[in-house]
């Protein structure tokens, strides 16, 4: 995506106490991108958010924001004045910042009518649902159409279609807004929908990013390919010898060391066509494609496939270049394999 850089880190390290809650941490964002930090509880990602937010500074490294850039943030759970009607939290940050009575009122209006929530303007937050909670505080953080918007995983207390939804509208907006987002998730299908690009954190390091296909289809990490898997069983222990290694009851050569390795199979590098044998345990429709679940060999497998097998076996081949190679540090293995 072109655009100007508008969140620049250098080398920012954060400790709490002795503890490195981010370690060298570099990344941009481009300006109207949507940018997702993800990885496990504990791996850093509020604690980089906070950064970028202003919020907490770093011990070490530079952080940048492009001139003129206007930040604002949703944090977990919606935090909104329980005492305060609903309209006068949205613009509780505009009377400060001096804007006219007659504007507030029009800002507040347009934002409420964005977000469906004209009709809960003069409530109080405690009648209010969850959902419509949420929507307060978006309304709450985006009333000065702000350039960034930051959320850490605000809607993760939602059930799944609300919470869908309401990270549509939210992309809905920036869109129309012009808005950056940098969005906190641990929840990798998220990542996967709205991100453009992907900071994975592990332990306080950006241990890999770029887009959510390549690190879906095409990782260095064994890390990323697991984060970004699916609950499907994915991934084979092979022994290499000589030169030589079996997969799925087919015989590889490859040109790398002796010893165990880890293979990444996704589901979709299957096809339907090939001379694997397959014992079918359960099939289920995925998108517009079967997801069929089951064993080759004593292994378990998982296949993505175009048509609806028949009987309770089949044969099926793999896209050989689909086959990802890890070694035991986890790290990309790019030697080619040839049957
Ligand atoms: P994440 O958002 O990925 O779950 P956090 O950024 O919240 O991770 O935390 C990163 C690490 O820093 C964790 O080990 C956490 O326990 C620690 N941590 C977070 N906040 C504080 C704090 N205020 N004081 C001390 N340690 C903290």
């Amino acid at each position: 995506m072109a655009g100007m850089d508008v969140i620049e880190l250098q080398q920012v390290t954060l400790k709490y106490g002795n503890l490195a809650a981010l370690h060298n941490i570099s990344l941009t964002v481009k300006e109207k991108s949507c940018c997702a930090i993800a990885g496990p509880s504990g791996s850093g990602k509020t604690t980089l958010l906070r950064v970028i937010a202003g919020l907490l500074h770093p011990q070490s490294g530079n952080m940048h924001i492009a001139d003129g850039k206007t930040i604002a943030m949703i944090f977990q759970g919606a935090a909104l004045f329980p005492h305060t009607r609903v309209k006068d939290n949205i613009a509780y940050g505009l009377y400060n910042a001096g804007y006219k009575k007659d504007e507030i009122a029009e800002m507040v209006k347009h934002t409420a009518e964005k977000l469906h929530i004209s009709h809960l303007l003069n409530r109080y937050p405690s009648t209010l649902s969850g959902g419509e909670k949420q929507r307060v505080d978006i309304a709450r953080a985006i009333v000065r159409k702000p350039d960034i918007l930051l959320m850490d995983e605000p809607f993760a207390s939602l059930d799944p279609a609300l919470r869908n939804t309401l990270l549509e509208e939210i992309m809905r907006i920036k869109e129309e807004y012009g808005m950056t987002l940098v969005m906190v998730t641990h929840d990798q299908s998220d990542a996967m929908r709205m991100a453009d690009t992907v900071f994975l954190l592990h332990d306080g390091e950006i241990v890999e990013s770029g887009a959510p296909g390549k690190l879906f289809d095409d990782p260095e990490l064994l890390f990323s390919a697991s984060f970004f898997g699916s609950l499907i069983p994915d991934e084979y222990q092979i022994h290499v010898k000589n030169g030589r290694f079996t997969l799925l009851s087919l015989d590889y050569h490859c040109d790398i060391p002796d010893g165990t390795y880890t293979v990444l199979v996704r589901p979709s590098s299957f096809v339907s066509k090939g001379t694997i044998p397959v014992l079918i345990d359960s099939l289920s429709r995925y998108e517009d494609r079967y997801l069929v679940t089951g064993s080759c060999e004593g292994e378990r497998v998982s296949l993505l496939l175009d048509e609806r097998p028949k009987g309770s076996a089949l044969f099926v081949g793999v896209l050989e270049e689909k086959v990802l190679l890890f070694d035991q540090n986890g790290k990309r293995v790019r030697e080619k394999i040839f049957l």
